[in-house]
């Protein structure tokens, strides 16, 4: 089969809780330094690294990322991960995607500190059976440190990990919920339409039940997921 001729997805996956400036940012740098046709924002279902009472709600993530990627015609939401009542693990999400999308070539997009934590996923060689890896750095780290991380991943698996270059954001949906819970602003941390949606239905604030890093639970689990 002549190689040229696949079409390449990208595929980005995330708790996006909430999505934000830094995930559409290395999602779009893929696409256009990687010639990716589409990328697929793939919400978390049930996440084998977080725990689930601490995580808003598959419905208000999906709608924050549908806000967030609708004036983008090649992003795509995939529910695959939060409609599936299974464990989510990436090398079976990406064998099922493998299945659907033929004569594809998968890319999947990670933030530094995902690539740091990349041994401990579930079977990273049948991850890396079914795509290569495009790592955006992240400040957590120094970018030599980064680079070599590449390198030695690179060395340890197959030649399969590429660093994307794209401006480095520094921003986390961590920091944006402190900042909720703290009656600061997010503007400009994410689309003007996610934040609407997140003041709408109150996600993220302070009164009521609060876990170990302030977030509203009752509040969210009465909402409309
Ligand atoms: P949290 O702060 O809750 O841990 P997060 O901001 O890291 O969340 P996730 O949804 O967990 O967001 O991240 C999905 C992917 O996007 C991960 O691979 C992560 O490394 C990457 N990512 C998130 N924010 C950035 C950023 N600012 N720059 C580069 N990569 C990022």
């Amino acid at each position: 089969m002549d190689e040229r001729a696949m079409q390449r997805i990208g595929i980005m996956g995330g708790t996006f809780d909430p999505i934000h400036y830094g995930h559409l940012m290395i999602a779009e740098n893929a696409r256009e330094q990687f010639g990716l046709e589409k990328v697929l924002f793939i919400p978390t279902g049930h996440s084998p690294h977080k725990q689930e009472q601490d995580v808003t709600s598959p419905f208000h993530r999906c709608q924050m990322v549908s806000l967030a990627i609708e004036d983008n015609s090649s992003f795509l939401l995939d529910r695959i991960e939060v409609d599936s009542p299974d464990i989510s693990y990436t090398y079976l999400t990406l064998e099922k995607i493998g299945e659907y999308y033929k004569n594809t070539e998968l890319f999947f997009i990670l933030g530094a500190d995902s690539l740091f934590d990349f041994e401990s996923w579930k079977e990273p060689e049948a991850i890396l059976k079914h795509c290569s890896v495009l790592a955006a750095y992240r400040n957590h780290q120094k970018q030599e440190k980064f680079f070599q991380r590449i390198a030695f991943l690179n060395q340890k698996y197959q030649e399969k990990f590429f660093p994307l270059n794209t401006p480095n954001l520094e921003v986390s949906s961590q920091d944006i919920r402190n900042r909720l819970q703290s009656g600061r602003t997010i503007r400009y941390l994410v689309p003007r339409k996610v934040e609407e949606y997140i003041r709408t239905y109150h996600l993220y604030e302070g009164e009521g039940s609060e876990d170990e890093t302030g977030r509203n639970r009752k509040k969210i689990e009465k909402g409309i997921g």
